[in-house]
């Protein structure tokens, strides 16, 4: 670049008040060595033709021009684009003026020239010396930078980057980007903004947050300002900004200034918000997914495990799951969008019930709940609160539906201090409640048959079969009016050497969960022949009842299977009863229908067993070829206390005769009960009020000694 210098030449008209300080001299005289020994381009011109009159070396050197071509052209000619400026040459205004032109050289290229003019007197006449200086690179540098800005501008705009500077003396933000002042919603005629302003418009949760940032930023030169945090603009919108920044300090360490970027960073925290929300929560009601109850458990976990709760928190929790008992039959009936709709409702209802107490999950049709602080007490009081939350019905598609529920309950410390064992156990609390025909059970480990030693028993039960440790055993059913023994159910024992005889509650839950189930059926179903076989031949008609699992009905083609075992033992249909439960022909709602359809029509009496615990949906069983229903004894057992209990058996009563079907109560256990039933109108019975369950082989010296009568129609064609 070509710097600039001043060269101040005395005007003839200023000379006479200039004559004390300056010796007069023309400027042809000694301009010429000036001209000459410079690197400054410099041109003489007649100040009113504008005619060029000399020109230096570096001119010509500068524009490409011989001096005979140059000399005599007039200065415009090497005007590129400006107008005319003749004005600027005149003696009395040409001094120290200045004006960028566009000058073309020779070669046509065009120079940036800044053209400084002063008036001289050269040969004796009035003239007009012109410096010319090339700033052509400069322009260039500068409309290169300008390029660069806007486009740094423009980028700051797409990705809503803007800055900003904090000035420590005027304590006032300024943005060298409009993006910046966008960002946080200020136009730009309201700036430079305070920091109190700024502030005023951070987010009051996050204020604190950004101040404290802001503090330790200018107070600790090695801390790195970075922050994310709200930003309210004026019409309410919330945006999530992203600000870094750098504090600059003085040689003796006094802040001067911050220098900082702000982001717009809104589309990604959303984005963000729905990863968090679709990896923690369920979509269908809102509420914490498992993985978000996990960690929700486990943050919760931690204190207990260091002590117990000693000062920090609450000592103890409670784990609840709560399983819709009847949520099945709402989405079978009604798709599984209608079923969506009747969680989402249950769902607000637990929140609601929960509130602060502690946190509701989801995990399809169960919703397991920890609830801080509570011990056993406390934890059953929380299940009746959501017992009574859940009994209003529920509006699904116009149809009300009501809903039954079943709380199982773990405790921690007591029961576990770690997330999977605790909701192992609530969970077999609620197959403990399930089986027991409660609606709430607290886990108790002498009802779990998950322990080790139960596993191992597991592993014996094939062996056992073949030993003969696993026998039917049988309860007698009879019809309450005649008090005629019409036939008994088939219920496993387990006759171990060493630990006795032991129940199916011990084992039944993992034989069902494995196909060992199929074996132990196949078993009882073929002892149950066997034995109604060998009452036959006594000349005693007493049919067995044998419980199928879900898993047979799904697995076994029980119609196959039987025809051949009774073609085996050369028996009859007849003698067979099949009970089962309406939850397990849900799981195979059409496959099961065909299956009973086969079972029924081959002359086998079929029973529902537990009759109220499962799914019951109305329009289903109707479609059941069922001869029987069992009422379950969790209603039986309760009826004389629980008017509720009372008015479910005597609706089902009802129900049963109104579709063709007869009705055994189970759980008969006293004859306060007894006399209940029957004043209802119940077919027949069977509890400890007529005999517990025994081995098959004695029955009949029972029956025998009973007030009991026995059949003796054949039944066998
Ligand atoms: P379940 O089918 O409901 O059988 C009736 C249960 O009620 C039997 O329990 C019986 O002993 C019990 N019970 C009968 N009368 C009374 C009474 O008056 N009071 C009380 N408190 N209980 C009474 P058990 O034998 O322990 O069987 C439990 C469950 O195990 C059965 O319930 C059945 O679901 C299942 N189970 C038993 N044997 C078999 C089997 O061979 N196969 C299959 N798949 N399940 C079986
Ligand atoms: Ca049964
Ligand atoms: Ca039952």
């Amino acid at each position: 670049m070509i710097a600039l210098y001043c060269i101040v030449v005395p005007h003839r008209l200023e000379r006479k008040a200039m004559a004390a300080q300056s010796p007069r001299a023309d400027a042809s005289a000694w301009c010429r060595p000036l001209l000459e020994g410079t690197q400054l381009s410099m041109l003489v011109c007649d100040p009113v033709s504008q005619e060029i009159l000399d020109a230096n070396d570096a001119t010509l050197a500068l524009l490409g021009f011989t001096r005979d071509r140059l000399l005599g052209m007039h200065l415009p000619e090497l005007y590129a684009r400006d107008a005319d400026d003749a004005d600027a040459l005149r003696p009395e205004t040409c001094r120290l003026h200045s004006h960028v032109r566009h000058i073309a050289g020779a070669r046509g290229e065009i120079h940036h020239a800044i053209l400084q003019r002063c008036a001289i007197e050269y040969g004796g006449r009035d003239a007009v010396l012109v410096v010319l200086q090339d700033v052509t690179r400069h322009v260039e540098a500068e409309v290169q930078l300008r390029d660069t800005q806007n486009e740094l501008l423009r980028a700051q705009a797409l990705a809503l980057i803007g800055n900003w500077i904090w000035d420590a003396a005027s304590d006032s933000h300024v943005t060298s980007s409009p993006e910046g002042y966008r960002i946080m919603g200020f136009r730009p005629d309201e700036t430079p903004v305070t920091t109190a302003e700024i502030y005023a418009r951070i987010h009051p949760d996050d204020r604190p947050m950004a101040e404290r940032a802001r503090e330790r930023a200018l107070l600790d030169p090695d801390y790195k300002y970075d922050i994310e945090f709200r930003l309210i603009r004026p019409d309410g919108e919330v945006r999530w900004l992203h600000s870094v920044a750098e504090v600059r300090r003085d040689a003796t360490g006094r802040v001067v200034k911050m220098l900082g970027l702000v982001q717009d960073v809104t589309e990604r925290r959303r984005a963000e918000e729905n990863v968090r929300r679709l990896a923690y929560y369920d979509t269908v009601t809102g509420l914490p997914n498992m993985n978000r109850f996990e960690n929700e458990v486990d943050d919760r976990l931690v204190p207990l495990r260091r002590g117990a709760g000693r000062g920090r928190g609450p000592a103890r929790l409670a784990c609840l799951i709560v399983d819709l008992v009847r949520f099945r039959d709402v989405n079978y009936a009604l798709t599984h969008l209608y079923g969506d709709v009747l969680l989402a409702l249950v769902a607000d209802r637990l929140a609601a019930v929960v509130g602060q107490a502690g946190v509701v999950a989801r995990c399809d049709a169960r919703f397991p709940i920890v609830l801080d602080g509570a011990d056993e007490d406390e934890a059953r009081r929380w299940a009746q609160h959501i017992h009574r939350a859940l009994e209003a019905p529920f509006a699904v598609a116009g149809i009300s539906y009501e809903i039954g529920a079943r709380v199982g309950i773990a405790l921690a410390p007591l029961q576990g201090l770690d997330f999977h064992t605790l909701l192992r156990k609530a969970d077999i609390a609620l197959y403990q409640a399930a089986h027991l025909g409660r609606n709430v059970a607290v886990y108790a480990a002498e009802d779990d048959p998950h322990t080790p030693d139960r596993l191992s028993l597991i592993g014996d039960f094939r062996a056992a079969i073949e030993a003969g440790q696993i026998q039917l055993f049988c309860q007698p059913k009879v019809t309450m009016v005649g008090r005629e023994i019409v036939g008994a159910e088939a219920l496993v024992r387990w006759v171990h050497p060493e630990k006795g005889c032991i129940g199916p509650e011990t084992f039944m839950p993992l034989i069902e969960s494995t196909d060992l189930i199929h074996v132990l059926t196949q078993h009882m179903l073929a002892s149950a022949v066997a034995q109604s076989e060998a009452w036959r031949a006594q000349g005693v008609r007493l049919p067995i009842a044998v419980n199928l699992s879900a898993r047979d009905i799904a697995a076994l083609s029980l119609s196959e299977h039987l025809r051949e075992l009774l073609e085996r033992h050369g028996s009859c249909a007849g003698l067979i009863g099949l009970e089962m439960t309406e939850s397990s022909l849900m799981q195979n709602p059409a496959e099961s229908i065909a299956e009973l359809e086969r079972l029924s029509a081959m002359g086998f009496r079929l029973y529902i067993d537990d009759f109220g615990t499962g799914y019951s949906s109305l329009s289903y069983l109707s479609r059941l070829p069922v001869d029987v229903i069992k009422i379950d004894h969790g209603f039986t057992m309760q009826m004389i206390e629980d008017r509720r209990a009372a008015s479910i058996v005597k609706s089902t009563v009802h129900l049963a005769h109104d579709l063709g079907m007869s009705v055994v109560a189970e759980g008969v256990s006293n004859a306060r009960i007894w006399d209940a039933l029957q004043a209802l109108g119940c077919d027949e019975a069977q509890g400890y009020f007529v005999a517990a369950p025994m081995p098959a082989a004695l029955l009949l010296d029972w029956a025998r000694a009973s007030p009991y009568r026995l059949q003796d129609e054949p039944v066998c064609a």
